[in-house]
């Protein structure tokens, strides 16, 4: 079997999703005729979904990376609270076979396949008794440095509290599968059964049972992946959307709150389970939940930056027959703001005048063009700034 190790200088994970199946490898049978799906009403049970990446003592926290001691925290208060945590089979049982769950009941996730996984949260969790499940993309797995190693996921595996999902390949940025979607459908099919298809009977091959979940590396995903997914013979999909899951809620598209080692709140949402909580709860974009904006804006859509004195900027050159005198940009926390349109190259920009001062920052650019009709998709987006960085006194 091919073996890849990879070395990575830079390793930064957006986040993901996931599925579980039951039906054979596709590369093997003819495709399985699909069943129409079977409609389970709400029971009222609300299932919250947990996603980590790294975990760490002492180096600082970020969106991305939860020191241990914190981890242990939330783990003890997930147990004080009385929730249970339920296995990906108990999940199963309940979403596709009707069984019974307790009404609260909470999946734990983690992403990538960090070397902590096993070094801090294997030990936390096996004390409590948590399951949970791994994500695993298969360049990562022995891919030397902070990545697991097999020998390490046997282990885990033999304790009889995890299970593994896939998570891609290579782990590619958005870009890189638009990318390849952008090359017709026949290259971008064959794109997505490497990655996808590829990483299951790798995963497979290496470890016992079947894999049936899928996260979405970056939380990013196109129709094609949900049609292939299926396909391939996984049975749910995770989104990075906050929100509980009910039980007739689609599996392709289920939800999942990414917890944020700099950011307390998506925790604490996370296991609040108020009366007739469900859907989604907007927070704001989370690092990892991928955004597009229809025109080029900086700081990204969806990144995370570590200066709360950024410029904030569109690029409307493409905008037809904009009106510059129509022109607003509104920013969280300040309202309309006097951003500056540079006539030559069109860029709407407005440097930020006081440090921002929330873990999460929403912009919205307006006009409209000659004839006075507004944008037919708005220019709406969020980034984050690292709390770190937010946080360091600057001189206000
Ligand atoms: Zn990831």
């Amino acid at each position: 079997m091919m073996k890849f190790t990879l070395l990575f200088t830079l390793f930064t994970c957006l986040s993901a999703w996931a599925q579980d199946v039951a039906t054979p490898p596709a590369s093997a049978t003819p495709p399985v005729p699909v069943a129409p799906p079977v409609v389970i009403p709400d029971d009222g049970i609300r299932v919250s979904i947990l996603g980590y990446h790294d975990i760490a003592e002492k180096q600082p926290e970020t969106a991305m990376r939860i020191h241990t001691s914190k981890f242990r925290k939330q783990m003890e208060t997930i147990q004080q609270l009385g929730y249970k945590v339920i296995s990906l089979d108990e999940f199963n049982a309940w979403k596709k076979d009707g069984k019974t769950i307790p009404a609260k009941s909470l999946l734990i996730t983690f992403d990538d396949g960090w070397k902590s996984v096993y070094t801090e949260a294997f030990p936390v969790l096996k004390q409590l008794g948590f399951p949970f499940t791994i994500f695993l993309y298969k360049n990562y797995v022995d891919g030397g440095g902070k990545a697991l190693t097999t020998p390490m996921i046997q282990e885990m595996l033999a304790s009889g509290i995890m299970s593994i999902g896939s998570h891609s390949v290579s782990h590619p940025f958005p870009i890189a599968v638009k990318n390849a979607q952008k090359k017709g459908p026949v290259v971008f099919d064959t794109y997505l059964r490497n990655e996808m298809g590829e990483s299951k009977l790798f995963l497979e091959s290496k470890f016992p049972g079947k894999i049936t979940t899928y996260a979405f590396p970056g939380g990013f995903y196109t129709e094609e992946m949900l049609k292939l997914g299926s396909e391939l013979g996984y049975s749910y999909m995770f989104t990075v959307v906050p929100g509980k899951i009910k039980r007739d809620q689609a599996n392709e598209t289920l939800h999942r709150y990414i917890v944020q080692g700099n950011y307390d709140k998506i925790f604490e949402m996370a296991t609040s389970f108020r009366e007739g909580a469900s859907g989604t709860e907007p927070v704001g974009i989370l690092p990892g939940q991928v955004q597009t904006t229809p025109y080029p804006v900086l700081p990204e859509a969806g990144a995370v930056i570590n200066s709360r004195l950024p410029e904030i900027s569109a690029d409307l050159s493409k905008v037809e027959k904009l009106n510059p005198a129509t022109l607003t940009m509104k920013i969280s926390g300040f309202g309309e703001v006097p951003a500056n349109f540079a006539v030559a190259s069109k860029k709407f920009s407005w440097q930020v005048n006081r440090p921002l001062r929330q873990p999460s920052c929403q912009v919205s650019i307006t006009w409209k063009d000659s004839a006075g009709k507004a944008p037919e998709t708005p220019l709406h987006w969020t980034f984050q700034i690292d709390r770190e960085s937010a946080y360091l006194p600057d001189g206000e």
